[in-house]
């Protein structure tokens, strides 16, 4: 009979509790393959968030580390510092990163730690029901922004990827998406890279997904993936914006 499936070794049989059409189980499932295919799962842990990905503890079959919210890059510089030969990585959403974790993320990336965070950015806090989040782009509509995000009273969306890039201990940073095929395949190469780069002692990597919330934005998961096209990449548009691919 012809396989259709197989499961990462890195990925536990658990089903995923994430709504239909999240980004999450996505970017859960090419995290898994990439350390499986580097061969690097007794060597890697991971540090989960506050927020929806909170029990992604739950899903990866090897180490994670739970910590308080917007403190992962605090957690993996201790963890980076004392076991050096283990492969640390944070998986960090807007409002852990970008919010409440500003200061931890800007002070890993300036001290160069040798890490890789993953930061899953959909533009709005999901877990607490969909309030408006640092990433929130112009004009979209939240709970707390119900007539849409206006930089007058709310600011503009921040940009990590570029902010972060400026700092000089940063080795490698890349915008991606899971909304297509094609695109999911650049997130696990540039995933791949930033796992690499740590084994190579390269310093701190950083990739930014764009991942759909159908839920909180209000949308079917197929409009959903139509508006992150549409309206959240021209905000923040993909590529490598620091650093070269390793693979
Ligand atoms: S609220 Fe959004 S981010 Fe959270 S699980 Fe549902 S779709 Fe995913």
């Amino acid at each position: 009979m012809k396989k259709v499936f197989s499961r990462p070794k890195s990925l536990k049989p658990t089903p995923f509790r994430y709504c239909p059409g999240c980004g999450h189980s996505l970017v859960h499932r090419i995290i898994a393959e990439a350390v499986d295919q580097l061969k690097i799962r007794t060597r890697v842990i991971g540090i989960a968030p506050v927020g929806c990905a909170v029990f992604a503890y739950d899903y990866f079959n090897f180490d994670m580390l739970e910590a308080a919210h917007g403190r992962p890059p605090a957690a993996a510089t201790a963890l980076k510092r004392v076991m050096p030969e283990k492969i640390i990585f944070s998986y960090q959403g807007d409002g852990d990163l970008a919010a409440i974790g500003t200061s931890e993320i800007i002070h890993a990336a300036n001290r160069g730690e040798n890490l890789s965070v993953f930061f899953i950015n959909n533009a709005n806090y999901g877990m607490t029901g969909g309030q408006m989040a640092p990433t929130t782009i112009h004009g979209q509509r939240t709970t707390t922004t119900p007539s849409g995000r206006d930089a007058k009273t709310s600011g503009y969306p921040l940009r990590v990827s570029e902010l972060l890039a400026t700092i000089e201990g940063v080795s490698f940073v890349e915008r991606v998406s899971v909304d297509s095929y094609k695109n999911l395949m650049r997130a696990k190469r540039a995933v791949t890279t930033a796992f690499l780069n740590q084994i190579d002692c390269k310093g701190f990597s950083f990739v930014e997904i764009l991942s759909p919330c159908p839920t909180n934005w209000g949308m079917t998961p197929q409009k959903a993936l139509q508006w992150l096209r549409e309206a959240l990449i021209p905000v923040y548009p993909l590529g490598i914006i620091k650093g070269k691919k390793c693979n």
